[in-house]
């Protein structure tokens, strides 16, 4: 069986984290997210953590030279062989590069991206109530302000880059949770 290969892009707090764990279970196959991984990373005190910790805990993205090179171990591991979804990632046109040299080596291709677009106002709400509900120490006012501008600086642009390939498809990511997943069901089906 042909699993997909997709990228999920949208700014922090359009849903992407819950969105990619159905998605990923409804289409066998892994959901990779970095933020996650780093967040493990952070938890457990490894070298790459204490690396992460400082970029994370200011909104600031982690160096791409170190983000990519985790990303291609993650994407070497046999569970992601037959198709993978990337929640968080790339989030750099440098990543753009490396996640299209991982996949040329290995004679892939993406088969989607998908962006999950949302209203600013509505996703600082949210992030807001999810730094509540979880006390992520990157879901303070001020951070949720950094990130969300170092989203539109330098993430943004890659919509572009992959509606020029023809491979981008845009989702409304506000609304019920569940209608949501079958609005992206439906734009990947
Ligand atoms: P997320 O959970 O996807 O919002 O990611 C949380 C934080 O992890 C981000 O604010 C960044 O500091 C870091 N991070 C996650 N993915 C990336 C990436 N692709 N490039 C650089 N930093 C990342």
């Amino acid at each position: 069986m042909t699993r997909v290969r997709l990228i999920l892009l949208g700014p922090p707090g359009a849903g992407k984290g819950t969105q990619a764990a159905r998605l990923a279970e409804r289409l066998d196959v892994p959901a990779i997210s970095t933020g996650d991984i780093f967040r493990q990373n952070v938890s457990d005190g490894t070298e790459l953590g204490q690396l992460a910790q400082k970029y994370m805990d200011a909104g600031e993205y982690v160096p791409d030279e170190v983000t990519n090179h985790m990303v291609a171990a993650r994407l070497a591991q046999p569970d992601a062989a037959d198709g993978f979804l990337l929640d968080g990632y790339p989030r750099t046109a440098a990543q753009v590069d490396e996640l299209d040299s991982i996949l040329a080596a290995q004679g892939r291709e993406l088969s989607h991206v998908v962006e999950l677009t949302a209203d600013t106002d509505e996703v600082v709400q949210r992030l807001l109530a999810r730094a509540q509900d979880q006390g992520r120490a990157d879901d303070t006012e001020s951070v949720i302000r950094r990130r969300l501008e170092v989203y539109a600086e330098q993430t943004a642009p890659l919509v572009d880059v992959y509606s020029q390939r023809g491979l981008l498809v845009q989702v409304d990511g506000m609304g019920a949770v569940d209608e949501v997943t079958e609005r992206l069901s439906t734009a990947l089906a």
